[in-house]
């Protein structure tokens, strides 16, 4: 993303209309989880951060604990922290421990089937990987996925179909919606292996049916992966429930751990006997410290963990934790829809007359935590949105995506925030 410039920045403030400055405060007054948005560090200058879904804020917590992680566990510890029961665990225990903490909170999974490790991407291609290596030895060699899926999921599916000698199934998806349970039931079958989607759209906020996916998906005898990257800590999630196989997420979104924090992988306590991943390193053998010959999976998920726990970049994610944990995420869910549908209402009324087309789903049972808005030059009002403090997102050609993370946006912030892009697009006319 480009640096924004200094140089437009009109002189007039943007102030919102009266009567939507009242509902905003009204809406802020009545917020159950008001008190979390003091629990974030401030951000000099910024009217509006908009941008949740794509790094979360951090909270205030963070910087002190990661000092005390530095000054008392790293230093005070030194090697003994990896196996050593600490104030937060043994080290070497931290990808199932704070696994089963994301899965509580909120994947709606039971212990034992959640590890925090390596990068979404990474995570992605293991287990698709052991789900299409799985496949293939069964004689299935499709995988599908959607056109308008997060590109470093296409991009994986496409390394490992070139790998495996599998054959892409795609799903031509609609940008401003997502995959249907209809568009996966014309494509999967006999020769299906695995079935990727994301279970929020990155672009749209669509979220898809995973219940009924995955059931079609199990019906024509296949896994189904879901990444759950904009969907983890905004919308509700029953991976248990649904019987998902596999999922992956990652933590720097909406449980604010912080840029580059690990990600989390989860796998089926049913299916982790019989899948394999192709990273074998020590730290996913048995008995890693034996040091032995030849590489034996380690029992249950930690298997899909290859090195090191990244256990420093999982500091910050601990705080997000406790704050979701202790907010609930029924809660979280329930005002991250009172947000959108605010900004809907704002674009509708004020931001369409300008031009403004809305590129995400009107029913707010199929919409996630983030409303995209289209219209063309978008890109070059990004400058002049940063300059004033105003920070959305931009996604290629002409979107931006709103993003509001309930536990740090307030209602009042998005009004402001879109009281300025309001004048922008207003001056541009
Ligand atoms: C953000 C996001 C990712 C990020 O992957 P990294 O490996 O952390 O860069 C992956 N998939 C989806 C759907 C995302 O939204």
């Amino acid at each position: 993303m480009s640096t924004p410039s200094t140089a437009s920045t009109p002189s007039t403030a943007s102030t919102p209309p009266a009567a939507s400055t009242r509902r905003a405060a009204a809406l802020d007054a009545a917020d159950p989880l008001a008190r979390f948005r003091e629990q974030f560090l401030p951000a000099r200058g910024v009217v509006a951060y908009l941008d949740g879904n794509s790094l979360g804020r951090p909270p205030a917590g963070t910087a002190e604990r990661l000092d005390r992680f530095v000054r008392e566990e790293w230093a005070g510890r030194l090697i003994r922290g990896w196996t050593d029961e600490g104030p937060d665990g043994a080290w070497m225990g931290w990808p199932e421990q704070v696994g089963d903490r994301i899965a509580a909170a909120a994947l709606g999974a039971a212990p034992g089937q959640t590890v925090l490790a390596d990068s979404t991407t990474v995570l992605l291609y293991k287990l698709a990987r052991a789900a299409v290596d799985a496949g293939i030895a069964a004689g299935r060699d499709e995988i599908v996925v959607d056109t308008d899926n997060f590109p470093t999921d296409r991009y994986v599916l496409e390394g490992i179909a070139a790998e495996r000698g599998a054959t892409l199934r795609w799903i031509a998806t609609d940008p401003a919606a997502g995959v249907t349970p209809e568009q996966v039931a014309a494509v999967v079958g006999p020769r299906t292996a695995l079935v990727l989607a994301s279970h929020v759209a990155y672009r749209s906020g669509w979220i898809a049916d995973a219940m009924t996916i995955t059931a079609l998906t199990h019906d024509a005898g296949a896994l189904v992966l879901w990444d759950l990257s904009h969907s983890v800590g905004s919308v509700e999630l029953q991976l248990d429930a649904w019987g998902v196989d596999l999922a992956v997420g990652c933590t720097y979104k909406y449980l604010n751990g912080g840029p580059g924090s690990p990600a989390f992988g989860y796998v089926r306590s049913d299916r982790q006997e019989g899948l394999r991943q192709p990273i074998q390193g020590w730290m996913g053998r048995r008995d890693p410290f034996e040091m032995g010959r030849g590489y034996t999976p380690a029992a249950g998920v930690r298997g899909i963990v290859s090195g090191t726990p990244p256990v420093l970049a999982a500091v910050p994610l601990l705080c997000g934790l406790d704050m979701l944990e202790e907010a609930g995420i029924a809660a979280v869910r329930a005002k991250s829809m009172a947000l959108t549908a605010f900004t809907l209402d704002i674009v509708d009324e004020r931001l369409a007359p300008l031009g403004v087309e809305l590129v995400s789903p009107r029913d707010p049972a199929r919409r996630g935590g983030h409303l995209t808005i289209r219209r063309s030059g978008s890109r070059d009002v990004l400058d002049e949105l940063w300059a004033r403090g105003v920070i959305p997102d931009f996604r290629e050609p002409d979107d931006i995506r709103i993003g509001l993370a309930p536990l740090s946006t307030s209602f009042a912030e998005v009004d402001r925030g879109l009281a300025v892009l309001h004048d922008v697009l207003d001056a541009r006319r």
